[in-house]
This record gives structure tokens, sequence and C-alpha cells, in this order.
């Protein structure tokens, strides 16, 4: 049977500092920019289960986790290191099982192709020992026959544990929770589905389908289909390939400085071509997108004249649509950034290798630099 195990790291920027400060494991310690050095406006980066303790958690502003957790260690993230420990855990797992799918930065989902309920467990506990001997990484597993429910578990086994739902039990471990708990349902459609009566997965099976389809649209069906312990099908985008793919940051801080910003978009650009490499996808568009810090938003994209695959080809061609977003938009309006991101459209499964088609990619000087090109502003 084919069982997926569900790798997630605790607390992931916290753990990754602790590696370099071993002295503070056990305390409470929080990533983002300290608010004792008159850095107020941020958030909460990711904050150790000893400051969670204290009611502090990511994305709550830093006066706010100050207040509650005064005695905390604050360290300023460091995401070229996240970047790189990211890659080892991602080199680690690879090995570990027959297919290897990083979902984030600190998430991967190690699929296990033919093997047993005792075999998939096993391997769960190796690879938890091994992430904390060899990378010196607390991480949480879940491990399941399908990938959303592994993921969900992974959720329950935090910090440090490991859940397992065998596919006869998946209906009764997913009823008892709040419809948070399944991915892709955010706050706002889990308060649609408050308002109609459906707080727990167990509430989905209850209610009519019509109802579910009115607060959820199309996605009703396959809630249901997973509320009841069926595996979800495969996505239809999976099954027509996949549109587009995208790595992004949101800064600790609002930034007007050109070498960090170009830095974080050399980040990006290495970690988005690494996923489409895991995939095997080759792309034809890069779009590189920008949240300004009075949160309009600036786009700017460029289809290529064939399919390419480098991350030399992505990462200058978001150097030069950023360049150009900057130059026009950023720089002579003193205006900060909160968020990049780049994105890769227009994408094909497989393909020729990625030598030939670099030879025909244009990205020569005498291209538009821009096919496409819009500004947002909020009404
Ligand atoms: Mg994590």
């Amino acid at each position: 049977m084919r069982w997926t195990i569900y790798v997630d790291i605790d607390a992931f920027y916290v753990s990754c500092e602790l590696r370099d400060r071993p002295e503070l494991a056990g305390t409470p310690v929080i990533v983002g920019p300290d608010p004792k050095l008159g850095r107020t406006r941020g958030v909460v980066l990711s904050a150790s289960y000893e400051a969670r303790a204290f009611g502090v958690h990511s994305a709550q502003p830093v006066a706010q986790a100050d207040r509650l957790c005064p005695a905390a260690t604050w360290l300023p993230a460091d995401f070229r290191k996240y970047g790189r420990i990211s890659e080892e855990v991602r080199a680690y797992l690879a090995p570990r099982g027959d297919r290897a799918q990083p979902l984030s930065i600190d998430e991967v989902a190690l699929e296990l192709a033919d093997v047993d309920q005792p075999t998939a467990e096993a391997r769960a506990r190796e690879i938890q020992q091994g992430l904390r001997s060899e990378l010196r990484l607390p991480a949480s597993l879940g491990v399941a026959t399908d990938r959303t429910v592994a993921k969900i578990a992974s959720d329950r086994a935090k910090p440090g544990g490991i859940v397992t739902v065998p596919p006869d039990q998946i209906a009764a471990f997913l009823a008892p929770l709040s419809v948070r708990a399944i991915p892709g349902v955010g706050p706002k459609t889990a308060e649609r589905l408050a308002v109609a009566g459906i707080t727990t997965i167990a509430d989905f099976r209850r209610a009519p389908p019509g109802r579910l389809r009115a607060v959820v649209g199309g996605f009703s069906h396959e809630l249901i289909r997973l509320a009841e312990g069926h595996p979800l099908p495969r996505s239809t985008a999976d099954e027509a390939g996949p549109r587009s793919r995208s790595a992004a940051r949101t800064l600790v801080e609002d930034i007007d400085a050109a070498p960090e910003l170009r830095a974080v978009l050399e980040e990006l650009s290495a970690e988005l071509t690494r996923s489409l490499r895991e995939e095997g996808l080759t792309f034809q568009t890069v779009t590189v997108g920008v949240r300004w810090s009075d949160f309009t938003r600036t786009q700017r994209g460029r289809t290529l004249r064939a399919m390419a695959r480098t991350e030399g080809t992505l990462a200058a061609e978001a150097a030069r649509l950023w360049a150009a977003i900057w130059a026009e938009e950023g720089l002579p309006q003193h205006r900060r950034v909160r968020t990049l991101s780049i994105t890769a459209s227009h994408l094909t499964p497989g393909g020729p290798s990625a030598r030939s088609l670099e030879m025909f990619v244009d990205d020569g000087p005498r291209a538009p630099p821009h096919r496409a090109a819009r500004t947002e502003r909020p009404p």
C-alpha cells in the first residue's frame, strides 16, 4: 500500500537558530525584530514552545509578544540560513522514500510506494530520530495512506510526536477536528461554515450537501469525501498539469534597501527553481510581484520564447523584472517593500532536456522587458 510520511519541523526558524545557540534550548526564544531595540512594527516569525506557553505565536505583533513574555530571547531572522537548512532536510529525506515532495520551507511529504503500516511507522521513527541526531532538528510526523490526512496528522503530532492514521480510522480521526484542520479551509471559510452550524469535520458529514455547496462551493464534494474517510481525489489541477508555482517572502520589516531586496529575490529564485526541478517542470513565463508597505501591489511578467527551467534563466528574468519595478515605482516614490514574490507559469511537466531548451530561450537585451505590467490599488 502507498503511505505518506508528512514531515514538519517544529518551530522551524527557532529550531534553526538553536543549532547555533544550544544553550537557549528549553527557554522562550522568539525569531523576529526585537521590540527592545525599538522595532515595534514587526511580527513574530517563529516562537519556541516555551514562548508559546506564554501565549506568543507567529504573526503576532512583536510589542504584544514582548508584553506576554518579557523574558524571551529575541533573535533576528536569517533567511539564508533557513534556506540552507531546508535544503539539508530535503537532502536527508529524499533517499528515505520513493518520492519526497517539499511543500514549504519546513514541510516535506515523503511517499513510500509499496509498504505495510508497520514498515511506514518504523521508517517515520527512524526519520524523526535521524533528523534529531544528524541534523539537530525536532520534527512532528504524520503517517497515513492519504497525503492530506498525513498532513493533518502531523499537526496533531506537534511538538515532537508521530501520529499514524490507518486507512480504516480516517473518518473517526477526522470527525472531532475543527474544520480549520483541513488544509485549504481558512478563517473566512471557517466563519461561513460556523454561521451554517458547521464547526467540526463531523458536522460536515451531517450537513445537507446543498447547504455545504452554498457555503464552500465545489470544494464541498472533496471535503465530504474526506470527512467520510475517503482519500482526496487528485485535484483537477494535478491532472491537467500544474498552472503555476510561486515563492514569496513577507519581510520582517518593510524594506527600502535595494541590496537586501536583491538578496531576497535571489533566494526566492533559488527556492522556486529547486521546487520546479524537483517536480520536473519547465516554465515559460516569469512574474515578479511586489506588495508595498501601503498595501498596493505591482506585478510584472514576461513570457519567454521557449520553455526554460534553469536557475540562471529564472533568476536573470526575475532580476530584470524587479529592476524595472524598483526603478519605476519603488525608488522614485520612496516606497518600501512588504512582500516579494516570483511566479513561474505556463508550466510543462518533463519535456526535453533543460540544456537543449536553454539554447532557445530569448533573454537577450532586444526583447521587450515586460509583456504584461499591472498595478493594482485598493479601492
Ligand atoms: Mg513547521
